[in-house]
Protein backbone atom coordinates (compact mmCIF):
# COMPACT_ATOMS: atom_id res chain seq x y z
CA UNK A 1 0.00 0.00 0.00
CA UNK A 2 1.37 3.52 -1.19
CA UNK A 3 2.35 5.34 1.68
CA UNK A 4 0.48 8.57 2.63
CA UNK A 5 2.31 11.41 4.73
CA UNK A 6 0.74 13.49 7.20
CA UNK A 7 2.37 16.87 8.74
CA UNK A 8 1.45 16.33 12.84
CA UNK A 9 0.18 19.33 14.40
CA UNK A 10 1.72 19.14 18.19
CA UNK A 11 2.13 21.09 20.90
CA UNK A 12 4.71 20.73 23.98
CA UNK A 13 4.45 16.61 22.73
CA UNK A 14 0.56 16.56 22.67
CA UNK A 15 -0.57 15.65 19.05
CA UNK A 16 -3.24 18.08 18.29
CA UNK A 17 -7.29 16.56 17.12
CA UNK A 18 -6.74 17.58 13.65
CA UNK A 19 -3.84 14.92 13.31
CA UNK A 20 -6.17 12.17 14.38
CA UNK A 21 -8.64 13.80 11.71
CA UNK A 22 -5.82 13.70 8.82
CA UNK A 23 -5.18 10.52 9.50
CA UNK A 24 -7.82 9.32 9.76
CA UNK A 25 -8.63 10.53 6.30
CA UNK A 26 -5.30 9.30 5.31
CA UNK A 27 -5.98 5.72 5.91
CA UNK A 28 -8.93 5.51 3.27
CA UNK A 29 -6.18 6.83 0.81
CA UNK A 30 -3.18 4.12 1.90
CA UNK A 31 -0.85 3.30 4.41
CA UNK A 32 -0.43 6.89 6.92
CA UNK A 33 2.87 8.26 7.95
CA UNK A 34 3.13 10.70 10.26
CA UNK A 35 5.95 13.48 9.41
CA UNK A 36 7.07 15.07 13.14
CA UNK A 37 8.84 18.08 13.26
CA UNK A 38 10.32 19.10 16.43
CA UNK A 39 10.83 18.23 19.46
CA UNK A 40 8.47 15.65 21.67
CA UNK A 41 8.09 12.90 19.30
CA UNK A 42 8.84 10.20 21.84
CA UNK A 43 5.71 11.40 23.80
CA UNK A 44 3.04 11.36 20.84
CA UNK A 45 3.95 8.34 18.74
CA UNK A 46 1.72 5.55 20.48
CA UNK A 47 -1.34 8.38 19.55
CA UNK A 48 -0.42 8.75 16.08
CA UNK A 49 -0.07 4.89 16.27
CA UNK A 50 -3.76 4.72 17.41
CA UNK A 51 -4.73 6.97 14.43
CA UNK A 52 -2.85 4.14 12.02
CA UNK A 53 0.11 6.01 11.58
CA UNK A 54 2.64 2.82 10.57
CA UNK A 55 5.50 5.16 10.70
CA UNK A 56 6.43 8.37 12.52
CA UNK A 57 9.14 10.70 10.72
CA UNK A 58 11.27 12.70 13.26
CA UNK A 59 13.13 15.66 12.23
CA UNK A 60 13.91 17.68 15.29
CA UNK A 61 16.93 20.16 16.04
CA UNK A 62 17.63 22.43 13.12
CA UNK A 63 14.23 22.54 11.19
CA UNK A 64 12.50 24.00 13.87
CA UNK A 65 14.21 27.08 13.80
CA UNK A 66 12.70 27.77 10.81
CA UNK A 67 9.38 28.40 9.00
CA UNK A 68 7.51 26.86 6.62
CA UNK A 69 10.23 26.40 3.73
CA UNK A 70 12.37 24.11 5.16
CA UNK A 71 9.06 21.82 6.44
CA UNK A 72 8.41 21.85 2.29
CA UNK A 73 11.79 20.58 1.42
CA UNK A 74 11.34 17.94 4.60
CA UNK A 75 8.45 16.95 3.39
CA UNK A 76 8.67 16.88 -0.33
CA UNK A 77 12.16 14.56 -0.27
CA UNK A 78 10.25 12.12 1.78
CA UNK A 79 7.41 12.18 -0.50
CA UNK A 80 10.00 11.62 -3.42
CA UNK A 81 11.83 8.97 -1.83
CA UNK A 82 8.64 6.96 -0.18
CA UNK A 83 6.73 7.16 -3.57
CA UNK A 84 3.87 9.34 -1.43
CA UNK A 85 0.27 8.51 -3.03
CA UNK A 86 -0.40 11.79 -0.94
CA UNK A 87 0.68 14.36 1.98
CA UNK A 88 -2.03 15.72 4.08
CA UNK A 89 -1.52 18.85 6.20
CA UNK A 90 -4.14 20.70 8.10
CA UNK A 91 -5.39 24.11 6.84
CA UNK A 92 -3.45 26.65 8.67
CA UNK A 93 -2.16 29.63 7.51
CA UNK A 94 1.05 28.32 8.03
CA UNK A 95 0.65 25.15 6.59
CA UNK A 96 -1.17 26.27 3.61
CA UNK A 97 2.24 28.13 2.79
CA UNK A 98 3.79 24.92 3.47
CA UNK A 99 0.93 22.93 0.76
CA UNK A 100 1.68 25.18 -1.84
CA UNK A 101 5.71 25.48 -1.57
CA UNK A 102 5.45 21.64 -1.56
CA UNK A 103 3.36 20.99 -4.55
CA UNK A 104 5.61 22.97 -6.66
CA UNK A 105 8.42 21.18 -5.40
CA UNK A 106 6.56 17.98 -6.08
CA UNK A 107 5.09 19.18 -9.40
CA UNK A 108 2.23 18.22 -8.65
CA UNK A 109 -1.28 20.41 -7.13
CA UNK A 110 -2.75 21.74 -4.24
CA UNK A 111 -6.06 21.42 -2.65
CA UNK A 112 -6.82 23.77 0.00
CA UNK A 113 -9.72 24.28 2.52
CA UNK A 114 -11.08 20.94 2.25
CA UNK A 115 -13.54 19.57 4.29
CA UNK A 116 -13.66 15.38 3.14
CA UNK A 117 -11.79 13.51 0.81
CA UNK A 118 -12.63 9.97 -0.60
CA UNK A 119 -10.47 7.07 -1.81
CA UNK A 120 -9.45 8.34 -5.12
CA UNK A 121 -8.27 11.85 -3.49
CA UNK A 122 -11.11 13.51 -4.64
CA UNK A 123 -11.48 16.79 -2.36
CA UNK A 124 -14.45 18.33 -1.18
CA UNK A 125 -13.63 21.69 -0.61
CA UNK A 126 -15.20 24.90 1.04
CA UNK A 127 -15.05 27.96 -1.25
CA UNK A 128 -16.71 31.80 -1.44
CA UNK A 129 -16.77 31.38 2.80
CA UNK A 130 -18.74 27.77 2.44
CA UNK A 131 -21.52 29.18 0.38
CA UNK A 132 -20.23 26.60 -2.75
CA UNK A 133 -19.30 23.14 -2.07
CA UNK A 134 -16.77 21.83 -4.97
CA UNK A 135 -15.01 18.72 -5.61
CA UNK A 136 -11.61 18.66 -6.88
CA UNK A 137 -8.74 16.24 -8.07
CA UNK A 138 -5.16 16.76 -8.48
CA UNK A 139 -4.30 15.52 -11.98
CA UNK A 140 -0.46 14.92 -12.24
CA UNK A 141 1.63 13.90 -8.88
CA UNK A 142 1.20 13.14 -5.20
CA UNK A 143 -1.75 15.48 -4.21
CA UNK A 144 -0.64 17.86 -1.42
CA UNK A 145 -4.40 18.39 0.22
CA UNK A 146 -4.92 20.67 3.18
CA UNK A 147 -7.62 19.64 5.45
CA UNK A 148 -9.97 22.22 7.78
CA UNK A 149 -9.90 21.43 11.51
CA UNK A 150 -12.85 19.47 12.47
CA UNK A 151 -14.17 18.52 9.18
CA UNK A 152 -13.64 14.95 9.22
CA UNK A 153 -14.59 12.72 12.11
CA UNK A 154 -11.18 11.31 13.99
CA UNK A 155 -11.87 7.54 14.50
CA UNK A 156 -9.21 5.22 15.82
CA UNK A 157 -8.02 2.46 13.41
CA UNK A 158 -9.53 -0.94 13.69
CA UNK A 159 -5.76 -2.91 13.89
CA UNK A 160 -3.08 0.11 15.65
CA UNK A 161 -0.24 -1.24 15.03
CA UNK A 162 3.12 0.18 16.61
CA UNK A 163 4.35 2.93 14.95
CA UNK A 164 8.28 2.69 14.05
CA UNK A 165 9.76 5.71 14.18
CA UNK A 166 12.68 7.14 11.86
CA UNK A 167 14.68 10.15 12.30
CA UNK A 168 14.97 12.35 9.04
CA UNK A 169 17.50 15.24 8.40
CA UNK A 170 17.22 17.44 5.28
CA UNK A 171 20.14 19.56 3.68
CA UNK A 172 18.75 23.10 3.73
CA UNK A 173 18.64 25.44 0.67
CA UNK A 174 20.09 28.97 1.25
CA UNK A 175 16.38 29.68 0.37
CA UNK A 176 14.89 27.49 3.03
CA UNK A 177 17.35 29.81 5.47
CA UNK A 178 16.15 32.84 4.61
CA UNK A 179 13.76 33.78 7.63
CA UNK A 180 14.64 32.21 10.93
CA UNK A 181 12.21 32.30 14.19
CA UNK A 182 13.94 34.39 16.58
CA UNK A 183 11.23 33.76 19.11
CA UNK A 184 7.88 31.99 19.74
CA UNK A 185 5.77 33.36 22.49
CA UNK A 186 2.68 30.89 23.79
CA UNK A 187 -0.26 32.68 23.54
CA UNK A 188 -2.29 32.50 26.78
CA UNK A 189 -5.45 30.20 27.09
CA UNK A 190 -6.17 30.29 30.54
CA UNK A 191 -8.17 27.50 31.93
CA UNK A 192 -10.59 27.13 29.63
CA UNK A 193 -10.31 24.32 26.37
CA UNK A 194 -8.82 24.96 23.14
CA UNK A 195 -11.02 26.96 20.66
CA UNK A 196 -10.67 24.55 17.76
CA UNK A 197 -10.61 21.27 19.96
CA UNK A 198 -14.07 22.64 21.92
CA UNK A 199 -16.80 20.64 23.04
CA UNK A 200 -18.41 23.65 23.67
CA UNK A 201 -17.97 27.05 21.97
CA UNK A 202 -19.63 30.50 22.90
CA UNK A 203 -19.01 33.74 20.90
CA UNK A 204 -19.78 36.97 21.20
CA UNK A 205 -20.09 39.65 18.56
CA UNK A 206 -21.13 43.60 17.92
CA UNK A 207 -23.84 42.79 19.73
CA UNK A 208 -21.61 42.55 23.03
CA UNK A 209 -21.35 46.58 22.50
CA UNK A 210 -18.49 46.89 24.47
CA UNK A 211 -14.45 45.37 25.21
CA UNK A 212 -16.45 43.61 28.64
CA UNK A 213 -17.07 40.29 27.23
CA UNK A 214 -17.77 38.58 30.57
CA UNK A 215 -21.12 38.26 29.92
CA UNK A 216 -19.87 35.98 27.47
CA UNK A 217 -16.74 34.20 29.50
CA UNK A 218 -19.31 33.45 32.49
CA UNK A 219 -21.76 31.93 30.09
CA UNK A 220 -18.85 29.81 29.01
CA UNK A 221 -17.02 29.04 32.02
CA UNK A 222 -20.53 27.80 33.66
CA UNK A 223 -20.76 25.15 30.24
CA UNK A 224 -16.96 24.71 30.38
CA UNK A 225 -16.86 26.13 26.93
CA UNK A 226 -14.21 27.65 25.02
CA UNK A 227 -14.72 32.09 23.89
CA UNK A 228 -14.89 32.66 20.43
CA UNK A 229 -15.61 36.25 18.38
CA UNK A 230 -17.20 37.66 15.57
CA UNK A 231 -14.62 39.62 13.30
CA UNK A 232 -16.24 43.06 14.36
CA UNK A 233 -15.98 42.32 17.72
CA UNK A 234 -11.96 41.41 17.33
CA UNK A 235 -11.71 44.83 14.81
CA UNK A 236 -13.73 46.89 17.58
CA UNK A 237 -9.99 45.78 19.63
CA UNK A 238 -12.96 44.00 22.12
CA UNK A 239 -11.01 40.44 22.18
CA UNK A 240 -8.04 39.09 20.79
CA UNK A 241 -7.55 37.69 17.42
CA UNK A 242 -7.19 33.92 18.18
CA UNK A 243 -10.39 33.96 19.22
CA UNK A 244 -12.19 35.19 15.94
CA UNK A 245 -14.00 32.66 14.23
CA UNK A 246 -14.51 32.70 10.77
CA UNK A 247 -13.62 32.74 6.97
CA UNK A 248 -10.43 34.58 8.53
CA UNK A 249 -10.37 33.38 11.53
CA UNK A 250 -10.62 30.00 13.02
CA UNK A 251 -12.70 27.34 11.96
CA UNK A 252 -14.92 25.00 15.14
CA UNK A 253 -17.10 22.58 14.42
CA UNK A 254 -18.57 21.91 17.90
CA UNK A 255 -21.23 19.76 19.50
CA UNK A 256 -22.71 23.19 20.95
CA UNK A 257 -22.30 26.47 19.15
CA UNK A 258 -23.89 29.46 21.13
CA UNK A 259 -23.75 33.26 18.87
CA UNK A 260 -24.39 36.06 21.35
CA UNK A 261 -25.25 39.24 19.42
CA UNK A 262 -23.58 37.89 16.12
CA UNK A 263 -25.72 38.51 12.70
CA UNK A 264 -24.76 35.01 11.03
CA UNK A 265 -22.14 37.13 7.91
CA UNK A 266 -21.40 34.32 5.24
CA UNK A 267 -17.60 34.89 6.67
CA UNK A 268 -18.63 33.95 9.86
CA UNK A 269 -20.38 31.34 8.75
CA UNK A 270 -17.56 30.05 7.21
CA UNK A 271 -16.01 29.41 10.27
CA UNK A 272 -18.64 27.50 12.22
CA UNK A 273 -21.82 26.53 10.36
CA UNK A 274 -20.75 22.47 10.20
CA UNK A 275 -21.40 22.43 13.90
CA UNK A 276 -23.73 20.38 15.11
CA UNK A 277 -26.13 22.26 17.43
CA UNK A 278 -26.17 26.05 16.57
CA UNK A 279 -28.36 28.67 19.66
CA UNK A 280 -28.50 32.18 18.37
CA UNK A 281 -29.30 34.97 20.66
CA UNK A 282 -30.30 37.97 18.86
CA UNK A 283 -32.41 40.73 19.63
CA UNK A 284 -33.28 41.07 15.84
CA UNK A 285 -35.89 38.20 14.33
CA UNK A 286 -34.64 39.01 10.68
CA UNK A 287 -30.60 38.32 11.66
CA UNK A 288 -29.45 35.87 8.88
CA UNK A 289 -28.14 33.68 11.96
CA UNK A 290 -31.66 31.88 12.69
CA UNK A 291 -31.06 30.77 9.58
CA UNK A 292 -28.86 27.98 10.63
CA UNK A 293 -29.70 27.96 14.38
CA UNK A 294 -31.34 25.13 15.95
CA UNK A 295 -32.63 27.58 18.67
CA UNK A 296 -33.05 31.05 18.75
CA UNK A 297 -33.63 33.31 21.28
CA UNK A 298 -34.99 36.98 20.11
CA UNK A 299 -33.79 39.25 22.74
CA UNK A 300 -31.16 40.96 24.30
CA UNK A 301 -28.30 39.19 24.75
CA UNK A 302 -27.25 41.26 28.54
CA UNK A 303 -30.68 39.63 30.04
CA UNK A 304 -30.96 35.84 27.74
CA UNK A 305 -27.57 35.20 28.51
CA UNK A 306 -26.58 36.14 32.44
CA UNK A 307 -30.30 34.37 33.39
CA UNK A 308 -28.86 31.04 31.15
CA UNK A 309 -25.47 31.37 33.04
CA UNK A 310 -27.09 31.26 36.49
CA UNK A 311 -29.24 28.14 35.81
CA UNK A 312 -26.70 26.05 34.57
CA UNK A 313 -24.71 27.06 37.44
CA UNK A 314 -27.56 26.41 39.89
CA UNK A 315 -28.06 23.13 38.54
P1 LIG B 1 -22.98 42.61 13.03
O1 LIG B 1 -23.14 42.08 11.66
O2 LIG B 1 -22.98 44.08 13.24
O3 LIG B 1 -24.14 41.94 13.89
C1 LIG B 1 -24.38 42.26 15.24
C2 LIG B 1 -25.65 41.52 15.61
O4 LIG B 1 -25.87 41.69 16.99
C3 LIG B 1 -26.89 42.03 14.88
O5 LIG B 1 -27.56 40.94 14.27
C4 LIG B 1 -27.74 42.66 15.99
O6 LIG B 1 -29.13 42.45 15.77
C5 LIG B 1 -27.27 41.90 17.19
N1 LIG B 1 -27.39 42.62 18.45
C6 LIG B 1 -27.02 43.90 18.72
N2 LIG B 1 -27.22 44.19 20.01
C7 LIG B 1 -27.72 43.05 20.58
C8 LIG B 1 -28.12 42.71 21.88
N3 LIG B 1 -28.02 43.59 22.92
N4 LIG B 1 -28.63 41.47 22.09
C9 LIG B 1 -28.72 40.56 21.08
N5 LIG B 1 -28.35 40.85 19.83
C10 LIG B 1 -27.85 42.07 19.59
N6 LIG B 1 -16.49 37.91 10.18
C11 LIG B 1 -16.28 36.95 11.10
O7 LIG B 1 -17.00 36.85 12.09
N7 LIG B 1 -15.23 36.09 10.94
C12 LIG B 1 -14.39 36.12 9.88
O8 LIG B 1 -13.45 35.32 9.82
C13 LIG B 1 -14.62 37.12 8.89
N8 LIG B 1 -13.83 37.18 7.80
C14 LIG B 1 -14.11 38.10 6.84
C15 LIG B 1 -13.36 38.12 5.67
C16 LIG B 1 -13.64 39.05 4.69
C17 LIG B 1 -12.83 39.01 3.42
C18 LIG B 1 -14.70 39.97 4.87
C19 LIG B 1 -15.03 40.96 3.78
C20 LIG B 1 -15.44 39.98 6.01
C21 LIG B 1 -15.16 39.05 7.02
N9 LIG B 1 -15.90 39.02 8.20
C22 LIG B 1 -15.68 38.02 9.09
C23 LIG B 1 -16.85 40.09 8.55
C24 LIG B 1 -18.29 39.75 8.30
O9 LIG B 1 -18.65 40.10 6.98
C25 LIG B 1 -19.20 40.53 9.27
O10 LIG B 1 -18.96 41.92 9.11
C26 LIG B 1 -19.02 40.15 10.73
O11 LIG B 1 -19.08 38.76 10.89
C27 LIG B 1 -20.11 40.81 11.55
O12 LIG B 1 -19.91 40.53 12.89
P2 LIG B 1 -21.13 40.58 13.89
O13 LIG B 1 -22.15 39.58 13.48
O14 LIG B 1 -20.59 40.50 15.27
O15 LIG B 1 -21.66 42.06 13.72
Amino acid sequence: MAEVLVLVDHVDGEVKKVTTELLTAARRLGEPSAVWVGDGAEEGVARLAEFGAAKVYVASGELNDYVTAPTAELLAKLARDAEAAAVLVSATAQNKEIAGRLAVKLDSGVLTDVVDVDADAVAEHSVFGGAVVTHARVRTGAPVIAVRPNSIPAAPAETPGEAIRESVAVELSDTARAARVVERVKQEQGARPELTEAAIVVSGGRGVGSDDFSVVENLADSLGAAVGASRAAVDSGWYPNQFQVGQTGKTVAPQLYIALGISGAIQHRAGMQTSKSIVAVNKDPEAPIFELSDFGVIGDLHKVAPQLTEEINRR
